[in-house]
């Protein structure tokens, strides 16, 4: 029996679950790594080493697949019209992707289809940052809450997020900053890339969301539960699903919206829509769309245990055109706890202790060197009580990451 061949750009943990959830299907899956050592590299057995930014390399990595998509966002537009030009299958398409790949074009999209967003403008120079400062103040004053900044000439009238368009820039893409010498910094900074820069509000969020769907070709598409995501230090924590006391409402709203986002954009495989949860003045509750990721995503790994198809089984099967899986979840409550690299524990004891203290423990680690702060694994729990759930979560991601040794 033959079956497709499917190829991935990026050895990362991502591509390492997309494999893994393969493996049942008997699905052919190939791998373009950075090193022989990536995540995915150490248990996909058809890897290619090599830089997905030379083209050349790209292209004879993408002949030898029926379908080519992603674990990361960074391979260039440019590249991904030369791979169709071929008559290489794109999933993700470059169309689509380009939204995940350039907040500018993703705000100026996104307000077409008239999605909910912060107030945003690109942004030449300091001045354009203090004029849109401004706005948004006048615009917070007219709606009755918070109004202008007035602790000194150099103040913006409100502060205001900075971020480089498309990523890359150092490791570093997002700034708040509340003056005018502050945003010239940022900025002048920036200049030497040539990367545009998107002002936006700064929002007074309750809490971040995330709504992910997957799409096929045929345009059959799905939504899993709208989950909560806990960020600590800018990055994912923790991921609760679904979130705690969202509406119904409200979570079908986040549902459809995501739907609605996929079907204008294109996208096939899956898309993880981030979202901001808001009050109006009156504290009516609603949401705002931050970005968009078009492959697997951190707010999805909950489903490799808590839904009857796991969001790399679904990226899966749209990429290859295949009817989806079941969404929904298989327990009132899963919590995901993200395992970040710090001061290890010997992992086979620390895994004595997880597992004997709690059977129902899911572990994924993905083979990662261990460096403070990275993302080295996570764990899944499931269960009928929230508060238990989400302690077993964090305990289990605490002891392996050697924070707590009891
Ligand atoms: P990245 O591409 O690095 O994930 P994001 O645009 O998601 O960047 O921003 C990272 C984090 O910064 C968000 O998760 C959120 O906590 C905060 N943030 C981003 N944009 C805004 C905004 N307009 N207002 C308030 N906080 C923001």
């Amino acid at each position: 029996m033959t079956f497709p061949v499917v190829g991935m750009v990026g050895g990362g943990q991502l591509a390492r679950m997309t494999h893994e959830a393969g493996i049942p299907l008997g699905i052919r899956f190939r791998i373009l790594s950075d090193t022989p050592q990536d995540s995915a590299a150490q248990v996909v057995n058809d890897v290619t080493v090599g830089d997905y930014r030379d083209l050349d390399t790209l292209l004879a990595f993408a002949r030898g697949c029926d379908v080519l998509t992603f674990d990361h966002e960074h391979v260039p537009t440019a590249h991904l019209r030369a791979l169709e030009a071929e008559g290489i299958t794109v999933r993700p398409g470059p169309d689509a992707l380009v939204h995940a790949q350039d907040k500018a074009v993703m705000r100026a999209r996104l307000a077409e289809i008239g999605a909910p967003a912060p107030r945003h403008r690109v942004v030449a120079d300091a001045r354009d940052v203090a004029a849109f400062a401004a706005e948004v103040a006048g615009a917070a004053e007219d709606g009755g809450s918070a109004g202008a900044a007035e602790d000194g000439g150099d103040a913006l009238a409100a502060p205001v997020v900075l971020k480089t368009a498309r990523g890359g820039y150092d490791g570093k893409g997002v700034w708040v900053v509340r003056t005018v010498a502050e945003a010239a910094g940022v900025l002048d900074a920036v200049a030497a890339s040539g990367v545009p820069v998107l002002a936006e509000e700064k929002v007074p969020f309750v809490r971040e969301l995330a709504a992910n769907v997957v799409r096929s070709p045929h345009g059959q598409a799905v939504a899993y539960p709208v989950v909560e995501s806990v960020q600590v230090d800018g990055v994912c924590d923790t991921v609760v699903a679904p979130a705690p006391d969202l509406s119904e409402e409200l979570s079908g709203e986040a549902q459809q919206l995501a739907l609605t986002v996929a079907r204008e954009l294109g996208v096939v495989g899956h898309l993880a829509v981030e979202l901001f949860e808001v009050r109006a003045a009156d504290g009516t509750p609603g949401i705002l769309v931050n970005e968009l990721a078009m492959r697997p995503h951190n707010s999805g790994h909950w489903t490799m245990d808590g839904a009857v198809t796991s969001q790399f089984a679904n990226h899966l099967r749209a990429v290859l055109d295949l009817p989806l899986g079941d969404p929904r979840p298989r327990a009132p409550w899963t919590v995901m706890a993200n395992v970040l690299g710090g001061d290890f524990p010997d992992m086979y004891r620390a895994y004595l202790h997880c597992m004997a203290r709690d059977p129902g423990l899911k572990i994924h680690m993905y083979g990662k060197d261990v460096k403070p702060g990275r993302k080295v694994g996570h764990v899944n729990t499931y269960g009928d009580d929230l508060d238990v759930v989400r302690e077993r979560a964090r305990h289990a991601a605490d002891y392996l990451r050697g924070t707590i040794d009891e």
